[in-house]
């Protein structure tokens, strides 16, 4: 069975004058010209209730560009209810069905809605365009393209061996019961594919994104009703976390979940499926994609110029709210007053503003938790022992959650900022003796609990071969001479391992296999 062989989506640059650049503009305008009514997807229906939150964008507080409607547990009861009366005629679909819808989808967004998609993320999460397109266009379009050529792969594989007399098979089944889908508020595409990828292998799902992220959510949800994704398959619902949690975590059907957040909230989440494993029909699949505090080895043979460039980027993108943001920094100390010049003028180079204006690199952070947490921070750093800040250090939340893209120089790399997760534009630097090498590679690996990403930068082969062994678990995801961020789906699985989450690996076939559970057949003639 032949699909199409997916290509990476081409990123689109909205250059000044282009045609782009004018569509997305005018659909940004569209969002802020109303304020929508966002409904919960529950069955065949759109569920208002009337206990509403206001989506206001991070970098515009006062301005309310929609209200959702939250639910209560019954709210959630139905949902699965509903997810579980759509299961059988869902799971009995042929795949190549199954992902038709998918595909179309990902056309739709690649098409008709990418600039209405890129618009919600950029209003809804505070992204510039050029952020706002590789996630909420590229990102999304190659998970739902790729997600399939995964899928027939899994469906066609080679069958086991049947000796003369007997009929070996493997047969890949949804699992049996519902997934919980639990999205983040950073990443759009992230949010399409975790429902995505679970109900592609046949599965149910109810989906609950994060508060922050519910503008953009709503609109795939549409677009996935719109591909012909039948009704309850993925059921799209709002409210408190725990509250939620509540009915999910404790019905017998609960199958897995699907996690992308923060590392505290799928530790308590994982501790209460513990506590409620003996409720469940079956073992559930628990896939999580967690924190992260990753970090960039520059070391003497670096290109210096190079170094500042991926430090810079890798640091300050999505104003630092990316898993794989690199937040600690080590750097040789022979480099460091070359590095040090680049580093302060490619960041004083970056314009931090509303989304609107295009030139903007810098935008809002997520919410006000998130600004005052590093806020405190970069106050802790200005009376802290030993601590530089060589860049930013001011921030601003009275018109949007506003943090200048800011840089730490510590003399202590055990310091807390070189361990704890900020999630924000604040990055922490270590300067080692260039013979402390081997030293400092112990200390990277052991500073911290994730396992993210990571990346040396280094023309010395020896020093790359002995960062790259060294730091083997130190990162789910490994760069050499670039920034540690920007995985491509298709191209670089995704995922971290230690405190980073189950290492599943976003689009790939490891990750769809977590969604389906084998039956093995004999017959005999
Ligand atoms: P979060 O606070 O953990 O929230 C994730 C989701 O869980 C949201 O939908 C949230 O809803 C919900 N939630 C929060 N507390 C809950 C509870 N007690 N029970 C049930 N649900 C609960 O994470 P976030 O701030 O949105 O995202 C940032 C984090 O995600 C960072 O730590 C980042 O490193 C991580 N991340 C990791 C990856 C990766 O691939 N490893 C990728 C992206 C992001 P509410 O918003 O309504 O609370």
């Amino acid at each position: 069975f032949n699909i199409p062989v997916p290509v990476n989506e081409p990123v689109l640059q909205y250059a000044k004058g282009s045609k782009e650049r004018d569509l997305l503009k005018a659909a940004l305008e569209k969002v802020y010209a109303t304020t929508l009514d966002i409904p919960m997807f529950i069955g065949a229906e759109e569920v208002r209730t009337g206990d509403t939150g206001s989506i206001r964008p991070p970098h515009a507080h006062q301005k309310v560009i929609a209200n959702f409607h939250n639910g209560d547990k019954s709210h959630v009861e139905k949902a699965i209810s509903e997810a579980l009366k759509a299961k059988e005629n869902w799971e009995n679909m042929s795949w190549e069905h199954r992902a038709a819808i998918f595909l179309r989808a990902a056309d739709l967004i690649a098409g008709k809605y990418r600039y209405d998609l890129n618009a919600a993320t950029m209003a809804g999460q505070s992204k510039n365009a050029y952020q706002a397109e590789i996630d909420s266009a590229c990102e999304l379009i190659d998970f739902l393209r790729f997600n399939v050529k995964y899928m027939t792969e899994i469906y066609q594989q080679q069958p086991p061996v049947s000796p003369a007399g007997s009929w070996n098979r493997v047969e890949q089944r949804p699992l049996e019961g519902f997934v919980f889908a639990l999205t983040p508020f950073n990443f759009t595409a992230i949010a399409g594919n975790l429902p995505a990828s679970v109900a592609l292998m046949g599965n149910v799902v109810v989906w609950k994104p994060a508060d922050t992220q519910i503008y953009a959510a709503q609109l795939i949800m549409r677009i996935f009703l719109e591909a012909g994704l039948p009704a309850g398959v993925i059921n799209l619902i709002y409210g408190d976390g725990p509250n939620i949690g509540e009915v999910i975590f404790k019905h017998p059907d609960f199958a897995g979940i699907h996690f992308t957040g923060s590392t505290k909230v799928f530790q308590e989440i994982w501790k209460t499926i513990g506590e409620n494993i003996h409720l469940y029909k079956t073992y559930p699949r628990i896939v999580g994609e967690t924190g992260g505090k990753d970090f960039i080895l520059v070391h003497a043979s670096a290109d210096v110029k190079a170094a500042s460039t991926a430090i810079a980027r890798g640091a300050f993108e999505y104003q630092g709210q990316k898993c794989s943001a690199a937040s600690r920094v080590y750097v040789s100390k022979s480099v460091w007053p070359a590095l040090k010049e680049f580093l302060i003028k490619d960041v004083a180079s970056f314009k931090m503003g509303p989304v609107e204006d295009f030139s903007n690199f810098i935008n809002a952070v997520i919410d006000e938790k998130s600004f005052d947490k590093l806020a405190k921070a970069i106050d802790d750093a200005k009376q802290a022992n030993g601590v530089e800040i060589i860049a930013g250090g001011h921030y601003d939340k009275s018109v949007g959650y506003f943090i200048e893209p800011t840089i730490l120089v510590t003399q202590d790399p055990h310091y807390s900022s070189m361990s704890e997760e900020l999630f924000g534009p604040v990055l922490t630097i270590y300067v080692f003796d260039d013979e402390q090498f081997d030293e400092t590679l112990d200390l990277i690996d052991q500073t911290s609990a994730y396992a993210l990403t990571g990346a040396i930068l280094a023309n010395d082969r020896y020093a790359i071969e002995k960062a790259a062994y060294k730091l083997r678990n130190a990162a789910g995801n490994f760069y050499i001479n670039d920034k540690c961020t920007g995985a491509v789906v298709g191209q670089q699985p995704f995922g971290g391992a230690r405190a980073s989450g189950t290492n599943d690996k976003a689009g790939s076939m490891i990750n769809l296999l977590r969604w389906v559970s084998p039956r093995t057949i004999k017959e005999t003639f």
